[in-house]
């Protein structure tokens, strides 16, 4: 029974460490790093990473445009367009409008 438990509790990490690696990456922040923090100690790791995810979260772009805000705006259209602009270019999810971050 106690190794039922212990299994149980890896499968637990195991399954939140590859939902928090994933969310990461999406989010554009270190998803092995995260992964495996909350992976081996999640009961720090994992309050942690949402205070710092919101905080990433509340990072706002506005559009120049029309002046709505919104976030990850970041589009990659071609290979070519990403290896000059990287993420600094921005397309406004509502009016097309795009610029390239100073
Ligand atoms: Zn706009």
């Amino acid at each position: 029974m106690e190794q039922f438990v212990q299994v149980l509790a890896l499968i637990i990490s195991l399954a939140l460490a590859i939902l928090v690696g994933k969310d990461a990456s999406k989010r554009g922040m270190n998803p092995w790093g995260w992964g495996i923090g909350v992976f081996i100690l999640w009961i720090i790791f994992l309050p942690l990473y949402f205070i710092v995810r919101s905080r990433k979260h509340n990072k706002l772009i506005k559009c120049p445009k029309c002046g709505i805000s919104f976030e990850s705006p970041v589009i990659i259209t071609t290979k070519a367009i990403y290896d000059k602009y990287g993420e600094n270019l921005m397309q406004c999810p509502k009016c097309n409008y795009s610029w390239i971050r100073k």
